[in-house]
């Protein structure tokens, strides 16, 4: 699977927004969570969709080989935006 051409495709996409949340409540929420909140980043969800070109068809990116991958695309467009 690894050999063949694979696209894949991030979206970022903006959580809905609860209005009856609170600051002081996400305050809270934050708390334990690694690495702390990013307020920016944390307003949008990460949609993935990988694509094998020989195959023809989506790949579940949830499989570890490809969530390896997705992983280091992700680390890296982070790095690059920090
Ligand atoms: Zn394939």
């Amino acid at each position: 699977m690894t050999q063949h051409p694979l696209t894949m495709n991030i979206k970022m996409v903006l959580k809905e927004k609860d209005p009856a949340k609170k600051p002081a409540q996400i305050t809270k929420l934050a708390i334990g969570k690694p690495g702390g909140v990013d307020p920016d980043v944390d307003d949008y969800d990460t949609v993935v969709t990988v694509k094998c070109l020989q195959c023809n068809k989506e790949l579940d990116h949830k499989q570890p080989i490809i969530a390896g991958l997705v992983d280091s695309v992700l680390q890296s467009q982070s790095a690059y935006f920090s």
